[in-house]
């Protein structure tokens, strides 16, 4: 009997698909039960109308069966099932899907179906693992069967055979394993149990296949067991995805429990965000936030990505278009029957859906953060202190491109209410003379609270925002402002009315002195002057405008070498004691002057966090002033 060829455009694409369109060899078997599950539908959808169809959306099953020997895998439905034309048009010509015409004619009603195929080549993505391929099959309403048989781009045979039944086998011999690819895997059941679960688990009907399994001989003594080995036919996939069903009628646990299994997290998602959308592009997503930041959260092997899914079948495992950067620790699924199943990283056609997904899911994230932040705060303060890190970094990344989106969710720790709070809080709160957001950056709470430059603003009850990452800072200066209110270091700033004027008193009062000590120090200082805002302690040093000392310690820590430097300016206290003896000594001693002046400095420089330029030239001193 004459081979009939495939058209010549046919072998080309043939030949394309199976090098370029997937990925992994893998997704041939997601391929075949899909077009087992779309055949089982298309009955289904004649049984709601044709009364003699006689089976039920229950009676409907994909089946899998292994010949290990004759290395065949078989996939049986009893859905459909094929005629000669049907077997001509639809397996001889490459792209051509009679599913997508199923969907035509159907029209409105298709809603009720569940049909997946919509290329036209997804079946030949079989050639991937297998040599030879037969399909046997019986259409319904027929009582003539047809086999039809192709070893790939060579062409193919239609030939009447016998079956019983109404449906379709579709008999893969799977290829003989080369050194590089070891195709006998798809003939190991685990190896296929697993497949279904990844790809299938959501396909409506069941898919089943005898497995082998051990257990305790009957006869044989407790404490000496014996076991046997038999076999049971079982349904590998749980076929109701649940983020297809109604948000109420599923219990938390079930969703915890899904989320634990899904995303192998030892710990309950924070909250649960279901979103069920119809009008230009229709999905459902479920998507989770961690209760925990996994392990590898902040490094570089953290991928970020929803599972992206068209009517339950997997399409990609980890979508990252799907999400913002700044969400990048949200973990869930996303269902689109709009998308096709060939879709891949390269082949991306449907990107103008994904786009649109993806803005409708980031603008739900963020509502249900504010919605976190309001009705939770303590479980908002848990997911800050998992994940806020990342939202700082959204404000600062891409330019500022997302402060907006994002500034309203930020927590920062107030010295007045001892605890993290918003800037929204922060503003509401704010005297009425107050033009400023006052912060203060360094290394922990406590040691920003012990900082000289705190010390005055604290005993008159102005609330300060107290930074501790080095990202809060950068987030200030990428912000600027909020609600119209400029953020201001009291670090670095003088920020009181009125103390530049008693700065300049003092300083005109003991200009001798300051003068002294800024020509003591040379370069390592830009400037030195009296203070009006220290209390008890003696000096404090502030960094000039641009860089701060946080910033400098940053770019430290990143590049040791760097010569990125903060601009020093020295500030005295006038009032203090240590200041009226260095400025004794200005005139009775300047050699000890001197010394006074290099003590202070290194002072400044400790209570600031910043590495003194000689150490022990500072301890020989401190040694020698004690003598
Ligand atoms: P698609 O599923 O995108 O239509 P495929 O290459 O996967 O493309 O399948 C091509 C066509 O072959 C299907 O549309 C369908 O008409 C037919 N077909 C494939 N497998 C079966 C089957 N098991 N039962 C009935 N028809 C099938
Ligand atoms: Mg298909």
């Amino acid at each position: 009997m004459a081979k009939k060829q495939f058209k010549a455009e046919s072998k080309r694409l043939l030949d394309l698909m199976i090098h370029s369109i997937y990925t992994h060899k893998e997704i041939f078997l997601r391929e075949i039960v899909s077009n087992a599950s779309d055949a089982c539908d298309k009955l289904c959808y004649q049984a709601l109308t044709d009364d003699s169809v006689g089976l039920g959306r229950k009676d409907f099953k994909i089946e899998l069966k292994v010949d290990r020997e004759n290395r065949l895998l078989t996939v049986s439905d009893n859905g459909i099932g094929m005629n000669r034309e049907d077997l001509e048009n639809n397996l001889g010509v490459i792209a051509s899907s009679g599913s997508y015409k199923f969907k035509q004619e159907v029209g409105d009603d298709a809603k009720d179906t569940d049909v997946i195929g919509q290329f036209g080549v997804g079946f030949y993505s079989a050639f991937m693992v297998a040599d030879h391929i037969s399909v046997v099959t019986r259409k319904y309403g027929s009582d003539q069967a047809f086999m039809w048989q192709s070893d790939g781009a060579d062409g193919y045979t239609i030939t009447e055979c016998e079956k019983e039944t109404v449906g379709t086998d579709i008999i893969m011999h799977i290829a003989p394993d080369t050194d590089d690819e070891k195709y006998g895997e798809f003939l190991e059941s685990w190896r296929l149990q697993e497949l279904v679960r990844k790809y299938s688990d959501y396909i409506r009907f069941p898919i089943r296949m005898e497995v082998s399994k051990t257990k305790k001989k009957e006869d044989s003594p407790e404490d000496k067991p014996e076991y046997e080995t038999y076999t049971e036919v079982e349904t590998l996939n749980s076929m109701v995805p649940i983020w297809q069903r109604r948000k109420s009628s599923v219990k938390p646990e079930e969703y915890n429990k899904f989320y634990r299994d899904k995303f192998h997290d030892y710990a309950d998602p924070q909250r649960v965000i279901a979103v069920s959308a119809e009008g230009a592009v229709t999905y459902k997503a479920l998507l989770f936030i961690p209760g925990a930041t996994p392990f590898d959260y902040y490094t570089k092997d953290y991928e970020k990505g929803l599972q992206l899914y068209s009517n339950g079948v997997l399409i990609m495992e980890k979508c990252a278009d799907l999400l913002p950067e700044h969400f990048r620790f949200i973990r869930g699924v996303v269902d689109s029957p709009d998308l096709s199943l060939n879709i891949s990283r390269e082949l991306l056609q449907h990107d103008r859906q994904l786009k649109v997904i993806a803005a409708n899911l980031e603008k739900k994230i963020k509502s249900e953060l504010v919605k976190l932040l309001t009705e939770d705060r303590a479980g908002y303060e848990t997911f800050w202190k998992n994940f806020g890190r990342q939202l700082k970094y959204g404000v600062v990344g891409e330019y500022g491109a997302h402060k907006d989106l994002l500034s309203e969710l930020l927590l920062f720790y107030s010295s007045t209410e001892k605890k993290p709070v918003t800037l929204d809080e922060y503003v509401s709160r704010m005297k009425e003379d107050q033009k400023f957001i006052y912060f203060a950056a360094g290394e922990t709470l406590d040691k920003i609270d012990r900082l000289p430059q705190t010390e005055l603003l604290k005993e008159n009850g102005t609330e300060i925002l107290y930074f501790t990452e080095e990202a809060d800072e950068f987030c200030a200066q990428v912000l600027h402002a909020y609600k119209e209110k400029e953020f201001r270091s009291v670090l670095d700033q003088e920020i009181e009315e009125g103390a530049a004027k008693r700065a300049e008193e003092a300083a005109d009062a003991h200009k001798a002195a300051l003068d002294f000590v800024k020509e003591a120090l040379g370069d390592a200082v830009k400037e030195v002057k009296a203070s009006a805002r220290l209390k008890s302690h003696p000096v404090c040093l502030t960094a000039g405008e641009g860089l701060s000392f946080e910033m400098e310690k940053y770019f430290q820590a990143v590049q040791p070498d760097s010569a990125i430097k903060a601009e020093r300016i020295l500030e005295l206290n006038v009032d203090h004691p240590a200041f009226e003896a260095l400025e004794n000594a200005v005139t009775a001693d300047p050699e000890k002057a001197k010394k006074y002046a290099s003590l202070l400095y290194d002072q400044a420089l400790l209570i600031a966090g910043l590495p003194l330029d000689d150490p022990s030239g500072y301890a020989d001193l401190v040694c020698e002033l004690m003598k």
